[in-house]
């Protein structure tokens, strides 16, 4: 539960944090966003998330307001003020309060929120029964409309993937791209094991990961062959095993895509073997959030 939000340098109580309902953010999804995780006192590769949002920023011609510094110190000052340790944290930068129009000229100053809140597994037993998944026919935003990787507020891609899995009785929606390639989960990475080696889509079709990043650390560091490669869905109905990735859904296995078994249709041992180091690692590293 959060007491405390960060609003443009002030922490509001949670019924007292509202913005404008002139902000592009709302208008217009004009801004970017960071899921980040902390565990344990720290928060998990904070560096990457604000590299991410403010490479994003610039991408759509946002400039901060803040410094990359101040940015994460005000995530640090939200997670103290709330006395977390371990939370999912939800900075968002936007364009801020313009007129009806959509010209981001008319958006003087840009508005800063943060939230941090208790949120534990996000998919409660299914880390262990493993995600019924569906793939869908919507496709991901082409890089060349609105690039994957920029973490935007415009959501509703994945949104449109989210309820399409939903209506289909699915948990979690796969992805293709406007090439028949896959690309991701709704709010999650991808990666595909068939005989040992693990795949998952290239970067510029989908959100380049975090979580995604630190599964490629640790397949190194378990000598575990992973390599970028376009997919089909035949490689999907033929895996060994499946899993998504993200910080919100952390490392989780798929089961099921479109009614047919992965694998035996229980997670898979290099699965579960990812999933424990992510666990390891997630509460051994990180930024500290209170001082010593
Ligand atoms: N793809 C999409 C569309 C996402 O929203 C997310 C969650 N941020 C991810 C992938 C995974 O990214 P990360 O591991 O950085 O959370």
């Amino acid at each position: 539960m959060a007491d405390y939000i960060y609003i443009d340098g002030k922490f509001y109580t949670k019924e007292n944090a509202k913005i404008s309902v002139y902000d592009h953010g709302l208008l217009y999804g004009d801004g970017v966003f960071e899921g980040i995780r902390a565990y344990n006192g720290r928060v998990f590769r904070l560096d990457e998330h604000i590299d991410r949002m403010f490479d994003g920023a610039k991408a759509i011609m946002l400039k901060p307001p803040v410094t990359k510094e101040e940015m994460k110190e005000i995530i640090l000052e939200t997670l103290r003020k709330n006395n977390l340790k371990d939370a999912y944290i939800r900075p968002v930068m936007t364009r801020g309060k313009g007129d009806l129009g959509l010209d981001p000229n008319k958006c003087p100053k840009p508005t800063i929120i943060c939230i941090a809140e208790t949120w534990g597994a996000m998919y409660g037993d299914l880390y262990e029964k493993g995600l019924n998944a569906i793939t869908v026919s919507i496709r991901r935003n082409a890089p060349q409309t609105l690039p994957p990787n920029i973490k935007s507020l415009n959501y509703l891609n994945n949104i449109l993937a989210k309820i399409e899995a939903n209506v289909k009785g699915g948990n979690e929606a796969i992805i293709f791209d406007i090439n028949g390639n896959l690309s991701e989960g709704s709010g999650d990475n991808i990666f595909v094991i068939k005989n040992g080696q693990i795949r998952t889509p290239i970067v510029e079709v989908n959100l380049k990961g975090v979580t995604r990043g630190a599964v490629f650390d640790l397949t190194k560091q378990l000598k575990m062959p992973l390599s970028e490669a376009d997919m089909s869905y035949y490689d999907l109905y033929t895996a060994d095993e499946i899993f998504v990735t993200g910080t919100a859904a952390e490392l989780c296995p798929v089961t099921k895509v479109d009614g047919r078994e992965v694998g035996n249709g229980k997670p898979g041992p290099m699965t579960k073997k990812l999933m424990a180091a992510y666990k390891k690692l997630t509460q051994t590293t990180g930024t500290p959030i209170f001082k010593k």
